[in-house]
């Protein structure tokens, strides 16, 4: 009797198991090849960071690209790249790119900077509620192959997360200011880890929200807004606010006084920009 009790328990294990399996093909699974949007931060004149920044932060972010396509390729999802060389690329077209493929995800790459040394850590940010899957996935594997802190996964309104029309995420992959973070920045291997990491969360996209509890993986009302900001700074529109806000943080942070305000901004802000 207890044998038998013991094997009905083992089937149903075994059809329990057969189950979770299935429906984790069923969420991570795509009938069509799924294209991924990689963005590689910054690039030309714009070399991301603060000024003074020993390490270029466009540099770092497309090699990691770079390595990400190399990964994704293998795996055998279709790779845009919105630059592959030093290139100054506008907000506007890296969206423009990402928005026009069909069934794809878009993936910005980035590292952050800050003025205090001590600042660390991975963080990754979504903004539309169908990113947070992508996000979440992303976040935990990145996380969980770097030596760094999780900062967790956000909810940020940056430009290119607000106009590209399909799943979109910006992964923080840990602060080029902080000498210890820089260091393995700097490092081929850490970087092709990176880009393996990420590819992961990509392959896992749709079945990490569900398989993690949710402690470990960001829910939408745990997630407040972040105060939004606003990148069309770049190409100068959104004055009267931008003068409003530089005012504020200029203030605040007891910045030099300068005649232009978007430089003023540039640089305050340039440690919660797009990375
Ligand atoms: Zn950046």
């Amino acid at each position: 009797m207890r044998r038998r009790f013991f094997q009905i328990c083992l089937l149903a294990t075994g059809l329990l198991m057969t189950f979770l399996a299935c429906g984790s093909y069923a969420a991570s699974g795509d009938s069509s090849p799924i294209t991924v949007v990689i963005d590689a931060g910054h690039g030309g004149f714009d070399r991301g960071g603060i000024p003074g920044q020993r390490v270029s932060e466009k540099d770092m972010t497309l090699d990691v690209a770079r390595r990400l396509k190399s990964v994704l390729t293998a795996s055998g999802y279709r790779v845009v790249m919105t630059r592959d060389s030093d290139d100054f690329i506008p907000l506007g077209t890296r969206c423009s790119i990402a928005n026009s493929n069909r069934n794809a995800i878009f993936v910005s790459v980035h590292f952050n900077s800050a003025t205090r040394a001590g600042a660390s850590g991975i963080e990754t940010y979504f903004y539309s509620r169908d990113s947070l899957a992508l996000a979440s996935a992303i976040h935990h594997y990145v996380v969980g192959g770097a030596p760094s802190s999780s900062r967790g996964v956000r909810r940020r309104g940056y430009y290119v997360l607000r106009k590209t029309s399909i799943p979109a995420v910006l992964v923080e992959c840990g602060f080029l200011t902080n000498p210890t973070e820089a260091a393995y920045a700097q490092n081929a291997s850490y970087r092709q880890k990176l880009a393996e990491e990420i590819a992961a969360g990509v392959r896992s996209r749709g079945s990490v929200a569900s398989s993690f509890s949710t402690t470990r993986v960001a829910t939408d009302e745990s997630i407040p807004l972040q105060p939004y900001i606003d990148q069309t700074k770049v190409s100068g529109r959104s004055k009267k606010s931008r003068s409003k806000r530089s005012a504020r943080k200029s203030s605040r942070h007891k910045k030099k006084t300068s005649s232009k305000p978007a430089e003023i901004e540039a640089r305050v802000a340039s440690s919660d920009r797009e990375g």
